[in-house]
């Protein structure tokens, strides 16, 4: 049976409102106050409001996944020629200190390209993440020269969310990660920190409250 569907299409000079009242932007009260009202009896704005709704529940949802392996080759490739990329695992250490808040891991270059790597594979791609050690911390990391930059991508077999999660390298840099696990540290060779001892740290307050805008906006503006 033909199934007939009634397209409301229509237009609301007020739909720009009902999008920043859906961010949380409006910061004037009365502003909010209008634009609620007038979403309550506007059925353009109505429909705008819940597309908003499924949009950026599906925006949220992906840009906090963490960045595959996939993706930063493809990054290496369109990337300028003097980008080098690597892997890093990350494996914990037995600690004589006991420090709740970091837990030591001893780091170890799998790969680089452009550079001195040690094994055959060409690509991040051929590392299968999924076969690390339940227990260990993978590091993508890029070279970014045109800002001085050196991008670390977090993976780990037990987590998906590296929002507010920390790395210290002793005396050299710190890093605090977004929601898709991903941050920067100077500049340096990816090759210096095989061996070198990187404690980890998880976020340990709960989500901090934010409107959809700002988490979205923190989770892309890292770079
Ligand atoms: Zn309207």
């Amino acid at each position: 049976m033909k199934k007939q569907e009634t397209t409301f299409k229509g237009s609301c000079e007020h739909s720009n409102l009902t999008e920043l009242l859906y961010l949380g932007q409006l910061e004037n009260e009365e502003e909010k106050k209008l634009a609620q009202l007038h979403l309550q009896q506007c059925p353009v704005c109505k429909r705008t409001f819940s597309e908003l709704e499924q949009q950026y529940r599906f925006i949220e949802k992906e840009i906090q996944k963490p960045v595959t392996n996939k993706t930063l080759d493809l990054a290496k490739e369109v990337g300028s020629k003097d980008t080098k990329y690597g892997l890093l695992i990350c494996e914990p250490v037995e600690s004589a200190k006991t420090n709740k808040k970091a837990a030591p891991y001893k780091a170890k270059v799998l790969f680089t390209a452009n550079g001195a790597g040690n094994t055959k594979n060409k690509k991040l791609a051929d590392f299968n993440l999924k076969s690390l050690p339940e227990d260990s911390i993978a590091i993508r990391a890029m070279t970014d020269k045109k800002c001085n930059k050196l991008l670390l991508y977090l993976w780990s077999p037990q987590n998906e969310d590296f929002d507010g999660w920390e790395l210290k390298i002793s005396g050299e840099a710190k890093a605090v990660f977004n929601l898709s696990g991903m941050s920067q540290i100077p500049l340096m060779e990816i090759e210096d920190l095989n061996g070198k001892v990187i404690y980890f740290k998880e976020r340990q307050t709960a989500f901090a409250s934010g409107n959809r805008f700002t988490n979205i906006k923190s989770s892309i503006t890292t770079l």
